[in-house]
């Protein structure tokens, strides 16, 4: 099963993503750690996005597709893939299109976890984060047990500074506006199923699973 996993800050997508690659077995394959693999590995393509990086500048599109091109071509993949946070535009869309066309792949859904804004605000300025082992709590959802305090460790829990109403706002204003062509792009290719991601989380991969159950293994 060849999957692209999307969602806005906040809509539980890490969560999701961690229980689709377990049950399924599939690769996690997200933009992330694909740089940091191919930087480590010290490939060409790797050194080339450091230098960007390291200069504190976006990786040009041709680095960054060449990099999904050579962890697509790995053999991990063959049973399928969990893509996430790449394509973030139509033209890496595209782009994708190509690359699993090459490797005789298709894309069987793209699932885009869907909750509302307000929602997506009280999750995202309720978030705590531990400023020793780097756990997270929420106000409302997973409070600790000691107000301030990570019931793992002890340390001293942390608002990030762009955790707060304003600057989450702004966030996620942009990354609608950047998804919106996206989803209109693979809904018109009839790959799109959105997940109702305001349930339960169980209930949320539920609903994950009776769509893949159809596609077998
Ligand atoms: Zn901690």
């Amino acid at each position: 099963m060849n999957l692209v996993l999307m969602g806005l800050p906040g809509a539980g997508k890490g969560t999701q993503a961690e229980k689709i690659v377990e049950k399924y077995n599939i690769p996690h394959i997200s933009t992330g750690d694909m740089f940091r693999a191919a930087i480590k590995d010290g490939t060409e393509l790797g050194l080339q996005a450091k230098s960007y990086m390291d200069k504190g500048e976006l990786v040009p599109d041709e680095v960054t597709i060449g990099i999904v091109r050579e962890r697509l071509g790995k053999n991990d993949t063959d049973k399928g893939f969990l893509l996430d946070g790449f394509p973030r535009t139509v033209a890496q869309a595209e782009a994708l299109e190509q690359i699993l066309k090459e490797l005789n792949k298709e894309i069987d859904y793209v699932i885009n976890i869907h909750v509302d804004q307000e929602i997506l605000m009280e999750r995202l300025t309720g978030r705590r984060i531990c400023k020793n082992c780097g756990a997270t709590y929420h106000l409302v959802f997973n409070p600790p047990k000691e107000e301030g305090i990570c019931d793992k460790c002890g340390g001293n829990l942390y608002q990030r500074a762009d955790d707060n109403a304003e600057t989450v706002g702004n966030r996620l204003e942009v990354n609608l506006k950047q998804t919106k062509p996206l989803l209109d792009f693979y809904k018109s290719k009839g790959y799109l199923k959105n997940i109702d991601g305001q349930q339960e989380i169980n209930k949320v991969f539920e609903d994950i699973c009776n769509l893949l159950g159809g596609l077998g293994e």
